[in-house]
């Protein structure tokens, strides 16, 4: 038997919650009931929202929490050659292109489809799939585009994607240990069409989540992805990375989020769940973990 590797991998754009403090205690305690290894990820490519300083305050409230990880975190800033050449793997395969629209004006032209009567798929998060005009460019007109600097991001192209993992349906699967907002639980099909042409890379070349993150669980030889449900859907186009880029595939397992006392999400930018608060306030370590069931 191999070892379980389980990771948590917070992004440093706020001050923790309760909701990180039960995902951050899960794994720490299926590491240890599995005899596996908990590692630490900082997913801090959001350059704008993350920071050193939240970074320490993070990493503070983790260790106050007795929350131990193996070794050095893995910071996503420090290693953006290898998402970019990730990047450059979809892209020699043809399943990647310049994307110049701003979301604000992908939206836009979204709104006027629909205003001329076309209906236009949303993406679990409820964002307007990309237009994705640009695949229809020539080679030559996007190089004119390019070298005139205009800014672009780079977006999978997931028709071709598709085509070429050329599956029998049902075939892009995982194993799902906890559970899908339906109850989905075992073996789970994918649904990556669901993310239209999600974004690979920014317009200011940062690794864009769903890339960073499956190229990390491989390069950290996560066995074990534990993290909240609101993340569930998100696995459908992990999984579809994977397949493109031959990546080894985790369990999964999608635990409950906690909730506010009105039955909403908890947000990083709410102070009275967040564990700093909570310290202040006279709260001890073993005082969180029992507000969060354990
Ligand atoms: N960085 C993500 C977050 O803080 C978690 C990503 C993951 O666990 O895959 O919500």
């Amino acid at each position: 038997m191999t070892q379980a590797v389980f990771r948590f991998a917070p992004s440093p754009n706020g001050r923790l919650h309760l909701g990180h403090a039960y995902s951050a205690l899960l794994n720490q305690k299926l590491a240890r009931e599995t005899g596996g290894r908990l590692l630490l990820r900082v997913e801090n490519t959001d350059t704008v929202r993350c920071s050193p300083l939240l970074e320490a305050r993070m990493l503070d409230d983790l260790r106050w929490l007795g929350v131990t990880w193996e070794g050095e975190p893995r910071r996503q800033s420090e290693h953006g050659e290898d998402y970019v050449e990730a990047v450059e793997r979809l892209q020699a395969l043809g399943l990647a292109y310049p994307a110049f629209l701003s979301r604000g004006e992908a939206r836009r032209l979204v709104e006027e489809k629909a205003a001329a009567g076309r209906s236009w798929p949303c993406d679990p998060d409820g964002v307007p799939h990309y237009p994705g005009e640009e695949r229809l460019l020539g080679e030559a007109e996007r190089d004119v585009r390019i070298e005139a600097g205009d800014p672009f991001a780079i977006r999978l192209d997931m028709k071709k994607a598709l085509a070429m993992c050329d599956l029998p349906p049902k075939q892009l699967c995982w194993q799902e240990e906890g559970n899908g907002p339906e109850g989905e639980h075992g073996e789970t099909v994918a649904d990556p069409a669901a993310w239209g042409d999600f974004m690979l890379t920014g317009k200011d070349r940062s690794a864009a989540y769903h890339l960073a993150c499956v190229v990390d669980d491989a390069i950290q030889g996560i066995t074990h992805v534990v993290r909240g449900r609101d993340l569930f859907h998100a696995t459908s186009a992990h999984r579809l990375l994977q397949e493109l880029l031959g990546l080894p595939v985790p369990v999964y397992c999608h635990h409950d989020l906690i909730l506010d006392s009105d039955g909403r999400k908890l947000s990083k930018s709410r102070a009275d769940t967040s564990i700093a608060e909570l310290r202040t306030a006279g709260a001890a370590p073993g005082d969180i973990a029992k507000m969060v069931g354990f």
